[in-house]
């Protein structure tokens, strides 16, 4: 070990070197004082070792720590050779079954639903992949670092606690043995003592306070003078706000700031400067200074170096400690009795309570080292577990107190282990009985809320800045009380239940405090001036729901507690009631002859509070009261005699008499904080704890009190009671001159305490208050969510509450309600209502909203028109009440009730003035039908002997008593039924109409009395009479309707196109044009269509018209006349690139005239397809730039497009564009001179070629020779002999018009600009060639694309795409004329070069290193630059055709040269076919002509194919580029898929079918040409395996493999840590899906500069992979992020889903996600059409808050 450092020591310290572990361990046996001798150890090495410099030297401080300090300890512990000694102590162990892994931050949990006893159980992904929860229903979560994997314990799970790794061994017990019993007894003592020491000192050195001495111990003499500048990480400051500080108090450098910022952000501090005190304490003041000014300064301290070397080392120290343990639970078990050890102080005075209670004190890093240690010692050694919970137990109220001081995160605070105890049942259950933590946590809490109102109610008004803030933390202590209670005891001891009483005493208490706070008064008159604070009580309340609900859960549970619970509830209850009715005076009110006692209250003057948990809890109670039918059992155990009905529905009705004022309109004054606490007070978070137990308990009410008085009561408070006592109350506000506003007011009212109403009677799906389980009640309130509409799985889970394990219950019931549809390419999958749910839907569900009600209702009745049932929607046939409740129905039938329906029943007959509504009578016909189903159920389930006493049908038909004498119920029922005004609920009078004959006619055949009989007969037979002519009377309003209806659009149509001429035009047009372009291609019988050559197919090319989209007018295209252009966007591209890490060095020495074969960098161009001319154009461009230049001068805001690079926005279909393509007619024809003579033969016409060149070249040289010697050099001229019919001096005319050139050079300077990322210069001779370059490669990126999807080559673009295509080729085919005539002239003859030799140019590409498709492309293109210099009647046809079939040889022999020709198992011996043997043979040429280099030879079959693979995608393009070059259709064998599109192909490009005759019918001169490309040095370095080249076919570009699952991505970016920061775990791990890079993307430490600008990883990235456009996922968010350039992006759904077919952003749902391959296909078809930056540019249209994202910081 020694011999291993020795060099590295040698340098650094002798006295180091001479330390021998095994020396020094054995002194230390011998030691009478070990502690002593130890320490002296320690003081003299560690300061030699820590903290020698201004910087940490972590690897040359570990080495020697290592060495030099815990060598001995190890030795010392294993008292021989650790090497030996661990590995013994290994084997010796027997592992504990817990897994106990520490989460890292971000890695991947997995809880399951189905088996975890709560959601706080969770498993690391071995353990996890290791379990039967694989196969459940188990959610995903990323860790936030901390906390550890429960497998193994078999508290955590109901079912399956242990992985396949850490199962138990059937041999093996569950029984706990001792683990010491594995140690012999001096080792158990050697580690005890050393454990002791170790541990002592580590934590006395970590809680050390003073800045400038040791512990005595630990001083030494002569120490050095040097100290350290600590800057502490606090949550206040800004990452900003500490750089700039260090900048300026440390003169540090940007970059070593964020340094600094990074490690005291992580680790919790940082030493900022090194030195003397003085030196120190000046940077000290400069950021304290800087930083004190707004907040508090951050905090700085000046520390000597020993004391930070000590303490470095005590970090080291526990980390140690952590790994020696897990040798052996041995030693673990002795470290924790000695962490637990009782110290001097006595009682929380041991190692663990020390550090506990110093933890606010600690800086982040030793935090979280010595939490780590906690939770790899003491929490994974069970007995010890137990013991650490009492001391944090009994700690508890300390640590809380001091939690609120310290400003750090819960995450790194001792408090947060609260979920490894209070979690674990029997702990908890232990904790609650034996340190009573329910009462310790709940009072603390309490203590902590210390803010009251003279009642003694919490009060948030005015809270300070450091009162919130508490506040915010004191909700910890909330999750805490959760934690208790979340594991629900089975059986109850007498202790138990004593102490969970006591807990529930003081939480009365609590909610005490909170019943009627913030009250809130009617403001009448003026506005309120502020808006009261009420988002801390509800807050409060919405994070004590769970608890709430959970005390009732454990009450349930045992019926000694639920009756003590009752029994305390109505106590504070009635405590904060006392004095109820003081003030207030009491009132009789009377109604139909009954009386009833009440006070004068008025919600509408005087206090009221949405507030009161306790009257809620007490509800709750009761409803458990009346399931657990302890109630019916032992009634004298109960108060319920003393309970007083009224004073229980006092409070709750108030405040739903509240929520009715507000909606009528009558709190407006009291402004938007009422608003949101009344929509929170219904909210699917609050409601189950406020507004449903309200309901439950004025039902509660109603059941023991006269229905009659109930509603007096009610009517009172509603502030209604006069309505309805005063008679003729309806004619009196109709013809009176009344107060509009009061009317309504009223009226809304009376609507509101009516659907009250329909509530109480109508909510029993609670089990308790109706016979239903907890899946009818589910089951209910889904089948209402889903009348609303189809909806997604995550939009049902988010409109059901959800318990304290998230969970709603859903599962178990929705495909008894719904059925599943898969989501398409886009959108999601949804739940859809199964049809026969639909009778169970009430309208007055009381969970709507009232938007939700109205939808509901509309779709329910579309759905019936649909179905062709009459419209009425009935209330639903309900569950009978339980016992307790049962009375409640009466007050359908009481008189008040009766009254109350008779009177709006006769306001609607009456039908004058506006004192009644439409809704109100609705409602009333709700009730009615309520009624009527209750009744027909009550007839149908009575048993023989009983009486029914519900009577509603009987009291209906009564006419009404004095002193109105109204008619009946039942008649005005009758009349309105024949209201014309009344149309829309006729169907429902007609229900009612038709159950009331139903009854009856129960009624009886159980009685005898046949007289009825025959009147409800004649009613029904004379109902179905006007049934008929009912449907006939509607059927012919409907026509009317529908007939209004069409005369209405077509007006409206009218204006509309009169309104919007232009555009409707123009879309008129389009299609004219579109339709102009299809008709272009001629009908040409088919014969053979040839695309090229001297035998080329001739095609007569139609005048084109097009509409420019500005101006609207029509043009032809036409060479002379005004150019017209397409809007066009040129990028430049690496999809098709198979190099990635190759990119334009130098744009400005870059020549682009021959591609590559790797395509690493290409341009694209493509085009939305909007026509217009280029003079419009120019115009709106100029307006677009002049309007951007003021709109950022004014608002400096972002566009989606960047003026300043060319950039707009098609101005029809916003799509973005950067330039435009001129159209043009086919340029062959004008510059073709049809000649008859013979044309040339290859060899012919290359030999002429060549000689041409020649003479051009000796040309060149004689001028410039010429110029520069100016002497006459006639001479010379006459020795060249010019080629017959060739005229070098010879200028053609440009045939184009001005504006057609303007617009080639546009173009073609902005193809030149983008491609090359270089300033515009259009002379640039670089210029030709990258247009010509441009319209190859965006050939081959769609020939690309077609093949992939395999779709035919023609036939099969969009429109939009043959547009561009075929004026990008037309354009580059006459970019020559725009350019220097000489240029293109050069580039010719270069070109020719690489194939045809020529001693002048030397160093071209070897035929391995050139595209071969952008060679054709190019030397066609700058062809007739030099073929019109030519008079010899050679034509331009057969030029392309000859140059075709040279650059077509060359492929092949590249394709023969580098065909990895793979030991063919094929048994394809003799070569039979005439191919065959004919590429048999030239490759025997080649052998020939390479040497012996080349391989063996293969079989000709294998060779062919070979071939006929290799060329395929080159003729693809090839027949696209001829075909829009010289227009000639495609023959209709290549528009469709076919076998052999080979032979077509070839004889449209005018090849041979066997492309080897190529060769053997031009042998003379190809042998040469072969041999002169094989006899390269690059050629045969590659034959020689000296270097790579490209292969045939190339195969396409795909976006990287994803996996199945996404668990293993999350894993994957949880594994990787940011390249620059050493080991630091990366924030938001980024994955190229271009070249599957992981990037740390949003984040300080990985941003690196970019054209002098700071950009983020993932920015820098896409310059390299994808030259500035990216397509990543982000995996922490589960996101797909595109980006282009420095300023675009957008986020773009990911292609991953859970099982209900949805993508969860941002994973907050972690419902298992499978890759939706349709969906990857989709992302992946963007990226190689490239519409990424058109996609970007949408986004941000449609968003703009997309446009102000910093994307480069990405
Ligand atoms: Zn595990
Ligand atoms: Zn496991
Ligand atoms: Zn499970
Ligand atoms: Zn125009
Ligand atoms: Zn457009
Ligand atoms: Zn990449
Ligand atoms: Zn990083």
């Amino acid at each position: 070990m020694a011999s291993e450092l020795e060099p590295e020591v040698q340098a650094i310290d002798r006295s180091l070197l001479e330390c021998s572990a095994e020396e020094t361990a054995g002194k230390w046996l011998q030691a009478t004082d070990l502690t002593r001798e130890v320490y002296q150890h320690l003081a003299h090495y560690v300061p030699k070792i820590y903290c020698r410099g201004p910087n940490p030297a972590p690897q040359r401080e570990d080495m020697l720590a290592q060495h030099v300090l815990l060598g001995p300890m190890e030795w010392y512990l294993c008292g021989e050779d650790p090497a030996f000694g661990f590995p013994k102590l290994e084997q010796a162990n027997k592992p504990s079954h817990l897994c106990g892994r520490v989460f890292k931050v971000g890695e991947p949990t997995y809880s399951c639903r189905d088996c975890a006893v709560d959601p706080t159980c969770v498993l690391c992904m071995e353990c996890f992949l290791g379990s039967i929860h694989r196969e459940h229903r188990y959610r995903m979560t990323t860790s936030g670092g901390g906390g550890f994997c429960d497998c193994g314990d078999t508290e955590a799970w109901k079912e399956g606690p242990y992985c396949t790794k850490h199962e138990l061994n059937i041999s093996e017990t569950e029984e706990e043995e001792d683990p010491l019993i594995h140690l012999t007894e001096d080792m158990i003592a050697r580690t005890y003592n050393i454990f002791t020491i170790m541990f002592r000192y580590a934590v006395d050195i970590l809680t050390w306070e003073k800045e400038n001495e040791l512990p005595p111990d630990l001083e030494t003499v002569g120490k050095s003078d040097t100290y350290y500048c600590m800057l502490f990480n606090d949550e206040v400051h800004t990452y900003e706000q500490v750089i700039y500080t260090l900048q300026k108090a440390v003169n540090c450098t940007q970059k070593e700031a964020i340094g600094f910022a990074t490690t005291v952000d992580r680790d919790g501090r940082r030493s900022v400067r090194y030195g003397d005190f003085q030196y120190c304490e000046q940077a000290k003041s400069v950021i304290v200074r800087n930083t004190s000014r707004q907040t508090k300064p951050l905090k700085v301290q000046v520390m000597h170096s020993s004391i930070v070397a000590h303490q470095s080392f005590g970090l080291k120290l526990l980390t140690w400690l952590g790994s020696i343990i897990g040798y052996s639970d041995g030693l673990r078990r002795i470290l924790c009795q000695v962490g637990l050890q009782e110290g001097p102080d006595g009682e929380n005075s041991s190692l663990v309570d020390k550090l506990m209670l110093c933890d606010s004190k600690l800086w982040k890093g030793a935090r979280s080292v010595y939490h780590q240690l906690f939770m790899s010692s003491l929490l994974m050694d069970l007995k010890f577990k137990k013991l650490f919970a009492i001391h944090f137990a009994k700690n508890y109220q300390q640590l809380q107190r001091d939690f609120m001081e310290d400003d750090h995160e819960r995450a790194v605070s001792v408090t947060a282990l609260s979920v490894q105890f209070f979690t674990a049942p029997t702990l908890a259950r232990m904790l609650i009985t034996e340190e009573n933590l329910m009462t310790t946590i709940i009072k603390t809490f309490m203590d902590h809320l210390k803010h009251r109102d003279i009642q003694g109610r919490f009060q948030f008004e005015r809270y300070t800045a450091l009162q919130a803030f508490k506040f915010r933390r004191v909700q910890s202590l909330i999750l805490d009380l959760k934690y208790v209670l979340i594991s629900k005891p089975t059986d109850w001891s007498d202790d138990l239940r004593h102490k969970f009483l006591e807990g529930f005493d003081a939480f009365l208490e609590l909610l005490k405090c909170m019943q009627g706070m913030d009250p809130i008064t009617r403001q009448v008159g003026q506005h309120i001036e502020m808006e009261p604070e009420w988002e801390a009580a509800f807050t409060l309340q919405m994070k004590l729901t769970h608890v709430i609900s959970m005390m009732q859960d454990w009450c349930a549970l045992d019926e000694k507690v639920l009756i003590e619970a009752y029994k305390k509830c109505l106590a504070v209850l009635m405590q904060c009631h006392s004095g109820f009715t003081d003030g207030e005076q009491p009132i009789t009110l009377s109604l139909c002859g009954h009386a009833v006692e009440t006070i004068r209250y008025c919600v509408s003057q005087e206090k009221v509070s949405i507030h009161l948990p306790i009257s809620r809890l007490l509800a709750g109670l009761h409803v458990l009261l009346s399931k657990s039918e302890v109630a019916y059992r032992f009634p004298e155990l109960l108060p319920l005699s003393e309970l007083s009905p009224p004073m229980l529905i006092e409070h709750p009705l108030r405040c739903l008499v509240l929520c009715a004022q507000v909606h009528a309109g009558m709190w407006r004054r009291n402004g938007f904080s009422l608003v949101n606490q009344i929509y929170y007070y219904h909210n699917v978070k609050c409601r189950r704890e406020m507004f449903d137990k309200d309901i439950v308990m004025l039902q509660t009410g109603v059941s023991m009190m006269d229905p009659n008085h109930f509603l007096m009561i009610m009517l009172s408070r509603f502030e209604l009671y006069q309505i309805f006592s005063t008679p003729d109350y309806g004619k009196r506000f109709s013809s009176e001159n009344t107060n509009k506003d009061v009317v309504q007011q009223n009226n809304t009212l009376i609507e509101e305490m009516l659907y009250l109403i329909i509530m109480l009677v109508g909510e029993r799906f609670s089990p308790g208050v109706g016979h239903v389980n907890a899946t009818d009640e589910i089951k209910r309130e889904i089948i209402h969510q889903l009348s609303i509409r189809p909806m997604a799985h995550s939009e049902l889970v988010k409109a059901l509450p959800e318990d304290e394990n998230k969970e709603t219950g859903m599962e178990s019931v929705i495909e008894a309600v719904a059925c599943f549809k898969k989501p398409g390419l886009t959108g999601r999958g949804l739940y859809e209502l199964k049809p026969e749910c639909t009778k169970d839907f009430n309208l007055y569900f009381y969970h709507f909203s009232r938007a939700e009600q109205s939808k509901a209702e509309e779709a329910q009745r579309k759905l019936k028109r649909q179905n062709r049932e009459d419209t009425a929607l009935p209330p639903p046939v309900l569950p009978p009440f339980c016992p307790l409740f049962a009375s409640l129905v009466n007050i359908l039938q009481s008189d008040v009730m009766l009254c109350i329906m008779g009177t709006i029943l006769q306001w609607a007959v009456e039908h004058n003035g506006y004192a009644w509504s439409e809704s109100m009578l609705q409602r009333v016909l709700h009730l009615i039908g309520m009624a009527l189903q209750e009744e027909k159920q009550h007839l149908e389930n009575v048993s023989e002997e009983s009486v029914v006493t519900f009577t509603f049908t009987q009291k209906i038909s009564k006419p009404g008593e004095a002193p109105s004498s109204s008619p009946s119920i039942l008649a005005m029922l009758e009349t309105l039924q024949n209201a014309p005004y009344l149309e829309v609920h006729k169907d429902m009078i007609r229900w009612i109409l038709k159950t009331f004959n139903a009854i009856k006619k129960i009624r009886e055949s159980s009685s005898t009395s046949p007289v009825v009989e025959a009147e409800g007969a004649i009613m029904e037979e004379s109902s179905k009479d006007k049934d008929k002519a009912e449907r006939k009377r509607k059927a012919e309003i409907a026509r009317l309707r529908r007939e209004k209806i069409m005369a209405q659009m077509s007006e409206m149509q009218r204006h509309f196109i009169d309104e919007n001429k232009e555009l409707f035009q123009q879309t008129l047009e389009l299609d004219a044009s579109t339709s102009t372009v299809l008709n272009n291609s001629p009908m040409i019988s088919d014969t053979l269509l040839i695309a090229l050559g001297p035998e080329q197919t001739q095609v007569t090319e139609q005048r084109q018209i097009v509409t420019c989209i500005l101006c609207q007018e029509e043009q032809e295209v036409k060479v002379d006349n005004k150019a017209m252009v397409l809007a066009a966007f040129v990028q430049r591209s690496t999809v098709l690139s198979k190099n990635r890490n190759k990119f334009i060095q130098d744009p400005e020495k870059y020549d682009p005239l021959f591609m590559h074969p790797d395509l690493s960098c290409g341009t694209h161009t493509g085009s939305c397809g909007h026509i217009m001319h280029a003079h419009c154009w120019q115009r709106y461009f100029d307006a677009v730039q002049a309007k951007e230049q003021r709109r950022q001068q004014r608002l400096r805001v972002h566009t989606s497009y960047d003026v300043e690079n060319g950039e707009f926005l098609c101005p029809l279909c916003e799509c973005l564009s950067n330039t435009v393509i001129p159209l043009l007619q086919p340029p062959r024809s004008i510059f073709n001179r049809l000649d008859f003579s013979d044309q040339p033969s290859l060899v012919q016409w290359i030999r002429t070629i060549s000689q041409q060149i020649k003479a051009l070249q000796f040309l060149r040289k004689e001028e410039s020779t010429f110029s520069t010697l100016s002497s006459d050099n006639s001479e010379s001229m006459i020795e060249l002999q010019l080629p017959e019919g060739f005229r070098p001096d010879f200028r053609p005319k440009n045939p184009y018009s001005e504006s057609i050139k303007e617009m080639l050079t546009t173009f073609g300077t902005a193809t030149y600009k983008v491609g090359l990322k270089v300033h515009p210069n259009e002379e640039d001779p670089r210029v030709p060639v990258m247009c010509w370059g441009s319209c190859a490669y965006t050939i081959q990126t769609i020939e690309r694309i077609l093949n992939d999807e395999e779709k035919p080559l023609f036939g099969h673009l969009p429109c939009r795409q043959d547009d561009c295509l075929k004026s990008l080729t037309r354009f580059a085919a006459a970019h020559w004329t725009a350019a220097s005539f000489s240029v293109v002239q050069e580039h010719f003859c270069i070109l020719f070069a690489s194939l045809v030799p020529n001693e002048k140019y030397g160093n071209l590409p070897c035929i391995l290193d050139i595209d071969m498709f952008h060679l054709l492309v190019s030397l066609v293109l700058s062809f007739p630059a030099l073929q019109c210099q030519d008079f010899s009647g050679f034509s331009l046809t057969t030029g392309d055709l000859h140059i075709f079939h040279l650059v077509t040889m060359a492929h092949i022999v590249q394709i023969l040269l580098t065909s990895c020709t793979e030991e063919n198992g094929m048994d394809q011996e003799n070569p039979t076919g005439e191919e065959e043997l004919a590429v048999l043979a030239l490759y025997k040429t080649l052998c020939h002509c390479a040497g012996s280099a080349l391989k063996e030879i293969p079989s000709g079959w294998h060779l062919w194919r070979s071939v006929k693979a290799g060329i395929m995608p080159f003729l693809r393009c090839s027949a696209l580029f001829f075909h829009y070059l010289n227009g000639v259709p495609a023959p209709s064998e290549i528009q469709v898929t076919g076998t052999n599109q080979f032979e077509h192909l070839c004889s449209y490009l005018s090849l041979p079918n066997n492309l080897i005759c190529l060769f053997q019918e031009n042998s003379k001169i190809m042998n040469t040409l072969i041999e002169s490309w094989c006899n390269n040095n690059e050629v045969k370095k590659y034959l020689e395996g000296g270097r790579q080249a490209i292969s045939y076919a190339r195969e396409s570009n795909k976006l990287i493999d994803l996996p199945d699952d996404y668990s293993s991505l999350i894993n994957q970016a949880s594994n990787f840590s940011c390249p620059k920061s050493g080991g630091d775990k990366s924030r938001a791990p980024t994955l190229c899906l271009v070249c599957g890079t992981m990037l740390c993307s949003q984040s300080y430490c990985c941003q690196t500069e970019l054209e002098g600008e700071d950009v983020g990883a993932c920015t820098a990235h896409t310059y390299i992979c994808g030259s500035g456009v990216g397509i990543f996922l982000r995996v922490r968010e589960c996101q797909v992020l595109f980006l282009a350039g420095k300023t675009k992006g957008c986020f773009y759904a990911p292609p991953y889903l859970d099982d209900y077919g949805e993508t969860d952003q941002g994973l907050r749902r972690g419902n298992p996600l499978h890759l939706c391959k349709e969906r990857f296909k989709k992302i992946q078809k963007l990226w190689q059409q490239h519409s990424i930056t058109e996609e970007i540019g949408h986004a941000q249209e449609a968003n703009q808050t997309l446009v102000g994202i910093d994307w480069q910081h990405l």
